[in-house]
């Protein structure tokens, strides 16, 4: 099948200028989408998840308070979420614009965004909700393996690597995520109806969420966030 129009490989980051949200469920394919977005315009991609699991390996004071709640498949508090994030986009390699991928994850979060982004001079976010069945998500997350140098994502039953446990970029261990075994699942899906659902109606109200089919392969799901984000921009 042919898929057009093609998907550039790069972008001006000026072009960006602003926040792009990925919206969706735990394995919707935010992180995967978000590392080809981020990519493509050369902008930071900024995984919340991400960078709670760094600071558990840093052993850091906010890593340790985060650990057993992000094991137990719940929401870390705003408070500590909020902190790491507005540190974060003060950086100068944030100017031009961003990725989010697993935040905002509460209406206090988006809230809070809303202001941040406001205070730095950015304009409006385009928010992308990833719309996944829950049918497909215990399948994408416990098949999900993350690679431990570079943070590439694949999946054992969809996108396996070439060699069994070893990245394709760079040889590195393929491993699993804590939360992401079957038992944890519910707990997670559970929280994002509950607390992070309730942003497709804020964002919806405020004009500026687009929904994209995410059941469909990571290659069309890419051309929809590509051919979305270009007619939220105005179709340029
Ligand atoms: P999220 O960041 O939303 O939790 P990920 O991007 O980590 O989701 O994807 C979850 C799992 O599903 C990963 O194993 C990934 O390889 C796989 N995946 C992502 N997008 C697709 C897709 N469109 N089709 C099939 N598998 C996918
Ligand atoms: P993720 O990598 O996005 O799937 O996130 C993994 C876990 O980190 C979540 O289940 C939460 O415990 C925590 N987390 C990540 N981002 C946020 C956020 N924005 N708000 C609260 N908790 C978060």
């Amino acid at each position: 099948m042919s898929l057009s129009p093609v998907v550039p490989e790069k972008r001006p980051a000026e072009e960006l200028n602003r926040a792009v949200i990925l919206l969706g469920p735990p394995g919707a394919g935010k992180g995967t989408q978000a590392k080809k977005l981020a990519a493509k315009y050369a902008v930071p991609h900024l995984s919340t998840g991400d960078m709670l699991r760094e600071h558990i390996a840093a052993g850091t004071e906010l890593g340790a308070k985060a650990k057993p709640i992000m094991e137990r498949g719940e929401l870390v508090p705003d408070s500590l979420v909020l902190r790491i994030v507005a540190d974060r986009i003060e950086k100068p390699d944030c100017s031009h614009g961003f990725v989010f991928d697993g935040f905002p994850r509460t209406v206090a979060q988006a809230h809070y965004l809303g202001e941040l982004l406001k205070q730095h001079g950015f304009r409006r976010p385009i928010v992308i909700h990833l719309v996944v069945d829950t049918s497909l998500i215990l399948r994408r997350i416990t098949g999900r393996r993350m690679c431990k140098v570079g943070g590439e994502i694949y999946n054992i039953y969809e996108r396996p690597p070439k060699v069994e446990g070893r990245c394709d970029n760079d040889g590195g261990e393929l491993a699993q995520r804590p939360d992401d075994r079957e038992e944890i699942v519910g707990p997670r899906l559970k929280a994002y109806e509950k607390q992070t659902e309730p942003l497709v109606a804020y964002y919806t109200r405020l004009g500026l969420l687009y929904d994209v089919d995410a059941a469909k392969s990571v290659e069309e799901v890419e051309q929809s966030v590509w051919k979305t984000l270009h007619l939220a921009r105005g179709g340029h």
